[in-house]
């Protein structure tokens, strides 16, 4: 059975999300702090997708996303964030996180991201294609590893999928919904910012000036191209 680990302090909303997650087939794993939920991450190396809230007592959310991104694991993550909480703050300490969901949410919703997250987990290994060079830049599919210059980027696995989808269509306009539905499916129930945040994080990676990108050019009014 797919694993999923679930960080939730208040236990109401953990057995909320830990009844929904087995109705739909998943065999969650429980942890009630982020100092358990790395210790749980170690004795189960299989889980293929973390469920982060942010707000906790000791470490946080977004702390406990940093280090399962330090120590190199491809688990994917889904932050469980506030509706209260800023969003742009939200992207910037984000970073490493694949999908984020606010709360309240439907579990639909939740099951929806988690379907899409582990999908993208699976194809990762099923599709890989050749090497793909684009000026400094080199995508291997097959080890997962993005390169600018020779030297390593550590992209998330969205963030590697979404390279792989401008990487194999260059110069071509993708709109966000193109974007959105190649990389988080059809049946996504989110927000086209989704894509955005992505392109935001993707850009401070690659770019050589984020602010002023030439690799990720926006086509404003419609979505991205890979290439001016
Ligand atoms: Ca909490």
């Amino acid at each position: 059975m797919k694993k999923v680990l679930v960080l939730e302090d208040e236990a109401n909303i953990r057995s909320f999300i830990v009844i929904n997650l087995r109705r739909y087939g998943y065999e969650p794993v429980e942890a009630e702090t982020g100092e358990e939920a790395l210790d749980r991450l170690r004795e189960n190396p299989d889980i293929g997708v973390a469920l982060l809230d942010v707000m906790l007592p000791g470490i946080d959310g977004f702390e406990v996303c940093r280090r399962i991104r330090a120590s190199g694991a491809k688990t994917g993550i889904i932050m469980l964030t506030a509706k209260s909480q800023e969003m742009d703050k939200v992207t910037g300490l984000m970073t490493g996180a694949d999908d984020y969901v606010t709360k309240p949410f439907s579990p639909s919703e939740l099951i929806a991201r988690i379907d899409a997250l582990y999908r993208r987990l699976g194809n990762s290994q099923d599709d890989a294609g050749g090497v793909l060079i684009s000026g400094p830049f080199r995508l291997n599919p097959a080890n997962r590893i993005f390169e600018k210059n020779g030297e390593r980027i550590r992209l998330t696995q969205t963030e590697f999928a979404i390279m792989n989808l401008f990487m194999t269509h260059p110069g071509k306009a993708l709109s966000r919904g193109d974007i959105l539905s190649a990389i988080w499916g059809d049946d996504y129930a989110g927000e086209l910012k989704i894509v955005d945040v992505n392109i935001r994080r993707l850009r401070i990676k690659i770019e050589d000036d984020p602010t002023n990108p030439t690799y990720i050019t926006t086509i404003w009014g419609y979505g991205y191209k890979w290439g001016s």
